[in-house]
């Protein structure tokens, strides 16, 4: 079998409400780009990437010389061919090699007719649990509903998510107020749903003491930990060193020297392994293999994902004997997707993996076409900015917070 073709298509497809985070927000949707790689059998893999537009489409449509006539089944050579680990310090491809691997793996179970987490490994659990993914949000533009902003409508918004999905994790992504502020909403949750388990991660926005500070002031709480408190693997081992909480990341190990780095000198105890952060499905799974020799811990993280990266991540999560905790997903805040029969559902705040050939999820033609359209309508989205704050920009560690009512605009 040979690849004969690859097309990337930029879709946007519309969030409940803005998300705010450390850097600025998802201003109302997600940019994706979904990838098709097509061969000489007929069989078409679908791949997804992070953001898009001109530049994205550019990038796929560039790899044609590398990939056409490439057989999807020679993984380990497509990764030398894309993203030579030297070569990539001047044209790192690590997402794009990300999202063309997961076409090789969906064209590689079609073919065989087998899921691809029967060829990681075989799946050791049907579903996936998710946490809640709790956000600070803006009012939806259109609606003016769905702002979370108070303890009052974070614990509400908690409440209805819990409700309606079953999540019995909750994770709020921080570093959007001062760290006072967001004190008292992480332990309004705590108080709120005391048989469920939080975690907190404020996107490395904290300075190492205001990070001890907030750590010594939850560590009474059900956390399952602590996540990129502050900045970099220095700052991180100085608070895991006067907090008695696990520490976590997604943002500090995302590659094979940073996670012998931090196996050999500790400052992270849980890393989150992130299918297109690593480059696939299958460097997360060696990732996580590292993990289980060292006794790390892992967990699944979510970088905002349509139907086909979240396929990703349940394969991914339905073959790893070592996952512990809850996987992150930005799914629920979406209001729609591009696959078919429309956004796959939660059960008791789980997921089920597909199994159906290869990743499990097949393209709606009308909705790729709809959210391609609305993106050449809306374009992209600055991820770095607040629509909130125009002029404003965050310092690392950050001391330039949203104040609650705005007045900082
Ligand atoms: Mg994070």
């Amino acid at each position: 079998m040979r690849i004969t073709d690859i097309k990337a298509t930029t879709v946007t497809v519309p969030l409940e409400a803005p998300l705010r985070h450390s850097n600025g927000a998802h201003w109302g949707r997600f940019v994706r780009t979904v990838v098709q790689v097509f061969t000489d059998e007929g069989i078409v893999g679908l791949g997804e990437m992070g953001g898009g537009g001109e530049s994205a489409e550019a990038a796929f449509a560039g790899l044609k010389t590398y990939l056409v006539g490439h057989d999807p089944y020679r993984l380990e050579e497509l990764r030398f061919k894309i993203a030579n680990p030297t070569a990539s310090l001047y044209n790192n491809r690590t997402q794009l090699l990300a999202a063309i691997e997961f076409a090789c793996l969906d064209i590689i179970g079609k073919h065989l007719g087998r899921p691809v987490y029967d060829l990681i490994g075989g799946k050791i659990r049907d579903t996936v649990s998710f946490a809640s993914y709790l956000f600070f949000r803006l009012p939806n533009e259109h609606t003016g509903e769905g702002e979370v902003r108070t303890p009052e409508q974070l614990v509400q918004h908690a409440r209805e998510l819990r409700e309606k999905y079953g999540f019995r994790v909750h994770k709020l992504k921080g570093g959007v107020f001062d760290p006072d502020y967001e004190l008292a909403c992480y332990l309004a949750l705590a108080d709120a749903f005391p048989n469920d388990r939080l975690r907190y991660d404020p996107n490395a926005a904290l300075s190492v003491e205001d990070a001890i500070r907030f750590g010594r002031a939850i560590e009474h709480v059900n956390n399952d930990y602590y996540e990129d408190p502050t900045f970099g693997l220095n700052g991180n081992r100085r608070v895991r060193e006067m907090v008695r909480l696990p520490i976590a990341t997604n943002t500090f190990v995302v590659n094979f020297e940073q996670l012998a780095a931090n196996i050999l000198n500790p400052a992270i105890d849980v890393i989150l392994l992130d299918t297109t952060f690593w480059g696939g499905i299958r460097p997360c799974l060696k990732a996580a293999a590292v993990c289980e020799t060292f006794q790390q811990s892992i967990a699944v993280h979510s970088s905002g994902e349509l139907g086909i990266q979240l396929a990703t991540m349940l394969h991914l999560g339905a073959v790893l004997p070592n996952l512990t905790f809850a996987a992150d997903a930005h799914y629920h805040h979406l209001q729609d997707d591009v696959i078919q029969g429309g956004k796959l559902q939660y059960v008791d705040g789980a997921i089920e993996v597909p199994a159906e050939p290869g990743l499990g999820v097949a393209l709606d033609p009308d909705k790729l076409q709809q959210y391609a359209e609305l993106y050449r309508e809306l374009g992209g989205y600055p991820y770095d900015r607040d629509p909130a704050r125009p002029t404003w920009f965050p310092l690392v560690p950050n001391t330039r917070w949203a104040t609650p009512d705005d007045t900082n605009n």
